[in-house]
């Protein structure tokens, strides 16, 4: 058997090592990224017309009827996305998480159900710890999985954030990213984060691309050895306009200012839906268990991404409205397997079928990013929310 990880520092080379000895030692990871060399990937760029999808007055210039006839679209080129057709991903596209089937079935992220060859390593958090692991269903070329080492149900509080920012930055040539309970987790019943090698999601790697209208702001970019650096108080809570619904993005300096921004989205959108607690803390929260929440759901549906790139942690989180598009369960030729969560919010669509891969559209993404998200009017409400000074814990307090 390989090298033993549990007791190594988490750091860049000692992620490399995990990978070259799992890729040698694990015959299943070794396929399935040999497998993903060789994937379909097309590129499609949607929100090409923001018209059909952006109310008025939000709507920038997005071309003239010229004498054909046909809209120019020169001034507004869309977002390209990208489409991964990935076989090995139904287990996690086509997953059942209904609560018998998660009862029934042993978890896989618990370390005494994992395969033997299965090796990590260890990292710290605040509350628990987490032991890093080599994803062997990958969509990226480097993909991990984080679990908790213990067996605790999925949910995003102030400390699992502060951890996922911890790892962030540690992992500085990966994405976090949290998928919640019931928006793509595929194991709601045990706590995890993933990462993914950076500069493949479109909105990680090409983050320019999309247009965002700042709402808080604090703090100034200053020039530190002719690299452009936040101050150490520097805030900026954006909403990102011409993608999908509910998307927010978050640029900090410290992660007591992240958390405390991600703590307004939070409260604003678990009060709107009678899910989770708005206060966002653990320590606060005493009795979530035996809290009711709205259809026995103990959180708001969040996706969430997270980086960290000179001296700014980048953090976005997708307010989703539904798990799965129309396109999933529809008969026939409209059916589409294809069961968003964080990787495709984050611009990369994965059809684990064929058929699915070969006939998607740049219109069939824009429907399914409508359908999951929230309304426009449940955005609206988070926005205001977000600038209602009472639905803020004391400590949490942003100027
Ligand atoms: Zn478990």
């Amino acid at each position: 058997m390989g090298k033993n990880f549990e007791h190594v520092v988490l750091n860049a080379a000692a992620v490399d090592e995990l990978f070259e000895s799992q890729l040698k030692e694990w015959e299943l990871a070794r396929k399935n990224y040999d497998a993903l060399k060789d994937v379909k990937v097309k590129t499609l760029w949607i929100r090409k017309s923001e018209q059909a999808n952006f109310g008025a007055g939000r709507v920038e210039a997005v071309g003239k009827t010229g004498l054909t006839g046909k809209a120019e679209t020169k001034q507004n080129p869309g977002i390209a996305v990208k489409v991964q057709f990935n076989p090995a991903r139904i287990v996690s596209s086509g997953a059942k998480v209904d609560p018998k089937t998660i009862q029934e079935r042993k978890c896989f992220l618990c370390a005494a159900n994992r395969p033997a060859v299965q090796k990590g390593i260890g990292f710290h958090g605040v509350a628990t710890d987490y032991t890093v692991l080599v994803n062997p269903f990958p969509i990226f070329p480097r993909h991990l999985t984080i679990p908790c080492t213990v067996h605790s149900r999925q949910e995003i509080d102030s400390t699992r954030l502060d951890d996922m920012m911890s790892l962030a930055k540690v992992l500085k040539d990966f994405v976090l990213f949290y998928n919640g309970p019931k928006c793509g987790a595929s194991a709601p019943d045990h706590f995890h984060f993933q990462a993914g090698s950076k500069g493949f999601l479109p909105l990680e790697a090409k983050l320019k691309n999309f247009r965002t209208k700042e709402i808080l702001k604090r703090g100034v970019y200053n020039k530190k050895e002719d690299e452009l650096k936040p101050s150490d108080n520097f805030l900026r809570l954006s909403l990102i306009e011409n993608y999908i619904n509910g998307a927010f993005l978050i640029e900090a300096g410290n992660k007591k200012l992240a958390t405390a921004a991600c703590a307004k989205i939070y409260a604003a959108f678990s009060r709107i839906e009678g899910k989770g607690d708005p206060s966002f803390d653990p320590a606060i929260v005493k009795n979530i268990e035996s809290k009711v929440f709205r259809d026995g759901e103990w959180e708001p549906m969040f996706n969430i991404l997270c980086w960290y790139d000179t001296g700014t942690w980048y953090i976005v989180t997708f307010a989703r409205g539904r798990h799965r598009p129309s396109c999933y369960d529809a008969e026939g030729d409209a059916n589409i397997l294809l069961s968003p969560a964080s990787v495709d919010m984050g611009g990369v669509f994965i059809t684990p079928l064929e058929k699915d891969f070969n006939k998607i559209k740049a219109a069939d993404i824009e429907k399914i990013l409508d359908e999951v998200a929230v309304t426009r009017d449940v955005e609206q409400k988070i926005i205001e929310g977000i600038l209602c000074k009472q639905n803020v814990q004391s400590e949490h307090q942003v100027e």
